[in-house]
């Protein structure tokens, strides 16, 4: 392999790393599994990173509540 090649190889390795970090930082959100405390329906709601505690309208009841 001639050290142009090993070079655009490594800027190639470069581009995809950084590429991968967008993405992950576009899910930053995450997706999480609620059980309404009124009727006992699965909901799932999105919460921001580093939040706890996220307000939410039970999908099936309407019942409005934080996760725990
Ligand atoms: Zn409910």
């Amino acid at each position: 392999m001639s050290k142009q090649s090993m070079r655009e190889e490594a800027e190639r390795l470069i581009r995809e790393t950084m590429q991968k970090k967008v993405i992950v930082i576009k899910q930053g959100n995450t997706r999480i599994e609620a059980t309404c405390g009124k009727c006992g329906a699965p909901n799932r709601i999105q919460v921001e990173r580093g939040q706890v505690r996220v307000k939410f309208a039970c999908k099936e009841c309407g019942h409005k509540q934080e996760t725990l």
